[in-house]
């Protein structure tokens, strides 16, 4: 039987220690070393300490904060990068310079899929859409298509969908008299399937 133990930390460079005043068995193995190296790790865990499963993992206190700062910082660097990469592309696309043959390429992609300045674009395009196809700024694809074309969506396409919406509403209200017809009949129907007793007072 040993009297206590003492755990240092395993930081590079760090000299702190730590007494655990326990009776430790010598030479434990299997189950009975599991059971003791928990009992030391939730002691020493409780004091501040990472209590780990070789000689160099254990980590005292103030290296663990530093440990743990330091993954949360790298963790914000890795974000802060993601935030200057995609600031980056923007700005690259905004500091690209439209050459004649950008204007052209749009040019001709937008001949191909922008219908007419009542419809707009046909097929599902989009500004988005043809700026990714193409490879070139959404603004570029805007710029081209206000000055050469019409407006994004057509108020023709507008216009039809409201037409289309309104004469569906009416056919929704025309037959809305039958439907309640209809209910009333089932109502009545499931009377008479329930009861025969009620068969006389409907038909009366
Ligand atoms: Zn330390």
């Amino acid at each position: 039987m040993v009297h206590g133990i003492i755990a240092r930390c395993g930081a590079p460079g760090c000299e702190a220690e730590i007494p655990l005043p326990v009776n430790t068995m010598q030479n434990t193995r299997g189950a009975d070393a599991e059971v003791e190296w928990r009992f030391i790790a939730r002691k020493l865990g409780a004091k501040g300490w990472h209590v780990g499963r070789s000689r160099t993992a254990h980590r005292c206190p103030r290296c663990l904060n530093a440990a743990k700062f330091s993954s949360i910082r790298k963790a914000e660097a890795m974000q802060n990068g993601n935030a200057m990469n995609d600031k980056l592309k923007v700005e690259k696309d905004n500091m690209r310079v439209m050459t004649r043959e950008d204007r052209r390429i749009i040019f001709e992609k937008l001949n191909e899929v922008y219908l007419n300045d009542k419809v707009g674009y046909g097929d599902g395009w989009t500004d988005e859409k043809l700026a990714v196809d193409l490879g070139v700024p959404r603004a570029w694809v805007k710029l081209i298509r206000d000055e050469n074309f019409g407006d994004e969506v057509g108020n023709e396409n507008i216009r039809e969908q409201i037409k289309e919406a309104r004469e569906l509403m009416s056919q929704v209200k025309a037959i809305e008299p039958r439907v309640s017809e209809a209910q009333r009949l089932l109502a009545v129907a499931d009377k008479i399937e329930k009861s025969p007793a009620e068969i006389a007072k409907v038909f009366k």
